[in-house]
């Protein structure tokens, strides 16, 4: 394609304009009207072998996991809980029925873990890779949706678990060797399974004021940049701030450590926006996740990452389908 990923996308949005009441394209998930006080939220995600997945690194159960965990994810950005699932998937001659019972003993341990219903699906042969499309449906309440446009001038950026991990993950996934590190398995398991945010979501909306959301799934730099785009405003980050685990900075350090929490994706923490203090330490008794506070809005347009002292110019720099 000659052109990025997000234009596309919004060329789309352009030719297929929403009906009132709803929001179609550009958001974690679309919003439909579903009762007085709350909406659907509906989205849908596909995974493509040796685009997302290599089936050399990942397991059946991890990717049945993981498949449903994105979608689940997008709700949560959204501020929504979790009801209904749709999986179609077109499986290549090659595969041993026993491998796609185990992918859905992957779906059955996270629909478990969740409280989500597997209500249909489609399935198809394909000529030689896995593909899986996953729609999942939510509701939330009217007055607690999370939108990428809602951030205002003042709002503190927070990020909840940390970042980098899952990039840090696959890049180990890739160079296969005989044994890891401790540090290595965790980055790679944050990789393979990773935790859609819904109870630390669920707690934030009812506790506090929340005033934009979205999932991390292309890193943080470009991300973020959604969120400033869709609400016209720029941002201040500070890089001590940003959240990194003890098992990333043990992996990696300098640049490729910088690339990883700034533009690494597939992390799925929850970045928002908020005018409230959050008690970050009581969050963490209730979620058993960290939160950081790493910046606020304002309404200079961009993103200033200050490092050691100088302000730098982060541009969103992460993960683009076309690029
Ligand atoms: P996410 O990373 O949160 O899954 P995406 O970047 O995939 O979000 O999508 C952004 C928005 O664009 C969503 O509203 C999604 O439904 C919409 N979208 C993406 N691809 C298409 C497409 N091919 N046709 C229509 N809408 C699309
Ligand atoms: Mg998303």
């Amino acid at each position: 394609m000659n052109i990025s990923e997000f234009q596309f996308i919004d060329k789309i949005k352009d030719y297929f304009p929403s009906p009132e009441s709803t929001l179609g394209i550009g958001d974690d998930c679309a919003v439909i009207p579903y009762s007085d006080e709350e909406f659907y939220l509906v989205t849908t995600d596909a995974l493509i072998e040796d685009v997302h997945f290599s089936l050399s690194a990942i397991s059946y159960k991890a990717l049945g996991w993981k498949s449903v965990a994105v979608n689940l994810s997008d709700i949560a950005a959204m501020g929504g809980i979790t009801k209904y699932l749709f999986i179609s998937i077109a499986i290549p001659k090659k595969t041993n029925s026993d491998e796609i019972f185990s992918f859905y003993e992957g779906v059955k341990e996270i629909v478990s873990e969740y409280q989500v219903f597997l209500l249909g699906g489609d399935t198809t042969s394909s000529k030689d890779r896995l593909c899986i499309s996953i729609t999942a449906i939510g509701t939330c309440f009217k007055d607690k949706i999370l939108l990428r446009t809602g951030a205002k001038p003042g709002d503190y950026i927070y990020v909840t678990g940390t970042l980098g991990d899952s990039s840090a993950g696959l890049l180990l996934s890739q160079s296969p060797k005989q044994s890891y590190s401790q540090s290595e398995e965790y980055l790679m398991n944050r990789h393979f399974h990773p935790t859609p945010r819904l109870k630390e979501i669920n707690y934030l909306v009812n506790h506090y004021q929340l005033n934009s959301a979205i999932d991390i799934s292309d890193g943080l730099s470009s991300d973020l940049n959604h969120i400033l785009q869709g609400s016209q405003l720029g941002a201040k980050v500070n890089w001590t701030a940003i959240p990194k685990s003890k098992e990333l900075q043990s992996v990696l350090k300098g640049k490729p450590l910088e690339e990883a929490v700034l533009n690494g994706g597939e992390d799925y923490e929850i970045l928002f926006s908020s005018p409230d203090i959050i008690d970050l330490d009581l969050f963490f008794k209730e979620t058993g996740t960290i939160l950081s506070q790493i910046g606020f809005i304002h309404n200079e347009k961009g993103i200033g990452l200050t490092k050691e002292g100088f302000v730098e110019k982060l541009e969103p720099l992460g993960y683009d389908h076309f690029k």
